[in-house]
């Protein structure tokens, strides 16, 4: 075993009146001493290369929660139980590029009498973008519209999933296949997403938005409240019970199901008498209509604002006057109380307390609107040369689940089939996790943990593992320190690496 030297393992190589060569990515940066390179992540510092950000330790209690140990007392404070309750990420480690070097660190630690070691690097990812999770009923684009960031395409519209729109931003095709601009304002949206940053995009034909992780998104400068409960279908099956009794009809209008109470099942079964009024759109089965009006941002993500105008005709044969009508969105920001006329018209009166409260159920029992940023890649590149001389054994050890993967502690999920295709929540990650490279590429932390044996038995390097306690003592003064997330397991607990 040997302690690692940083500089060496980045591949720095010195050239005339002191400048260095960064080796870290293909852009080869030639940096005068007290500059830094084009991405910024490397400096020239007396003549030797530098990663300007620290490593990033985590720690936890035993009680799993994290708790943030001061550093006051020399290396040896990281010696025994605390080092073994630290974890050393990616964040800031350095890559391996051009990829046949070992990562740069390769942690030899232990846990619960099991030896285990921890493959930490960054990896540079040229294949990889946020999937974005909007939760909103309002309609944001059609899918596969162009999403823009500054104008430059950076990603598109996918599908709509429950009460949510999906957008993907970034891959290889914007960081590559365009012009100069787009790949360069991709690879800037991205890193600003990834950061946990606020980020404006336009969606050709759509909205304009502004989407932040972990925050309600803003739809054409409106900030969004309630993730609906459910399509206008489901809203009726729902609250039918809560209706029966107080209103004849209820329409929930919603841009993908619009539900009718008397025809749906759930009022056939409540034994509701049939009203008689039809709703326009396509009947797909009893009481659920769909395409009642285009998309948009009126009730329910159509682009309906006078909500009576759903309405197709009123059966007289069906309906009769007096009878209560309620129409709802399925948020329940939208709702209008009728009762109908001599004629059968349906006239707007006073939402009566008992209806009201229905109303405000639905509020109730929708969640708080967010935006969700995952980020996904392929690692299963070049970066596996820095864990093992026979990269397609750390792949299949993945799939087997003798490694756990993690970026920046994060649980990563990866992707059945081929490759190392991962997905992780950027709020599970610590701040300024993410960096880039100007090829254009992000730059995400990548810790893989295992058992000793299960390293040495796919081709790992293990001639460079270096115990936990002498990172530690080498890294650890100059680390930056954060705090273990409550819950999130633990990557060398008994059932990841095993
Ligand atoms: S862009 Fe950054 S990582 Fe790449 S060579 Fe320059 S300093 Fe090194």
């Amino acid at each position: 075993m040997m302690t690692p030297d940083r500089t060496a393992t980045f591949g720095a190589r010195e050239c005339d009146e002191g400048i260095v060569r960064c080796d870290a990515c293909p852009v080869l940066c030639r940096i005068r001493p007290g500059r830094a390179g084009a991405c910024s992540r490397y400096a020239n510092q007396d003549g030797r290369l530098v990663r300007t950000d620290p490593l990033v330790l985590m720690q936890r209690t035993l009680e799993g929660g994290g708790k943030v140990v001061p550093f006051a007392e020399g290396a040896n404070a990281w010696d025994g139980a605390l080092a073994a309750d630290t974890f050393v990420t990616g964040i800031g480690s350095g890559t391996t590029y051009p990829d046949y070097k070992p990562a740069p660190f390769i942690v030899a630690g232990e846990h619960e009498g099991v030896d285990t070691v921890t493959v930490v690097t960054e990896g540079i990812f040229s294949y990889c973008g946020v999937k974005l999770k909007i939760d909103t009923d309002r309609h944001l684009g059609p899918e596969t519209a162009t999403v823009r960031a500054r104008g430059e395409p950076v990603g598109h519209v996918t599908t709509a999933e429950y009460g949510s729109q999906m957008l993907s931003i970034g891959g290889v095709r914007h960081l590559t296949g365009g012009s100069k601009k787009e790949g360069n304002v991709t690879c800037e949206t991205l890193l600003s997403l990834c950061g946990k940053e606020a980020v404006e995009l336009a969606i050709d034909g759509g909205a304009t938005l502004t989407v932040q992780a972990g925050r309600a998104p803003i739809v054409n400068g409106r900030p969004e409240e309630r993730m609906r409960v459910g399509c206008g279908s489901a809203t009726i099956g729902i609250f039918a019970q809560q209706w029966h009794g107080h209103v004849d009809e209820v329409i929930v209008v919603d841009d993908h199901i619009t539900g009718v109470l008397t025809e749906h099942q759930a009022g056939r079964c409540l034994g509701m008498r049939p009203a008689g009024i039809r709703v326009r759109g396509r009947r797909s089965t009893p009481g659920r209509y769909f395409q009642v009006a285009n998309p948009g941002t009126g009730w329910g993500g159509t682009d309906i604002t006078e909500p009576l105008s759903i309405i197709e005709n009123i059966d007289g044969k069906t309906a009769w006057p007096g009878l209560r009508l309620l129409l709802t969105s399925t948020t329940g920001e939208d709702a209008l109380y009728c009762v109908l006329d001599e004629e059968l018209r349906p006239v707007p009166a006073a939402m009566p307390d008992a209806v009201a409260r229905t109303v405000g159920r639905i509020g109730e029992n929708c969640e708080p609107a967010l935006t969700t940023v995952l980020f996904m890649a392929g690692a299963g590149g070049s970066l596996r040369a820095g864990v093992t001389e026979n990269p397609v054994l750390l792949t299949r050890s993945v799939k087997d689940m003798l490694v756990r993967v993690t970026m920046g502690g994060a649980p990563a999920f990866i992707w059945p089939g081929g490759g190392i295709t991962l997905m992780v929540d950027v709020l599970g990650l610590p701040d300024a996790a993410f960096g880039y490279v100007p090829t254009p590429a992000l730059v995400a932390p990548i810790e893989f943990t295992m058992r000793r044996e299960v390293y040495a038995a796919l081709g790992g390097h293990t001639g460079h593992a270096v115990p936990l306690a002498e990172v530690l003592a080498a890294y650890g003064e100059a680390a930056r320190r954060e705090p273990w997330p409550a819950g999130s397991p633990w990557p060398a607990a008994p059932g990841s690496a095993r």
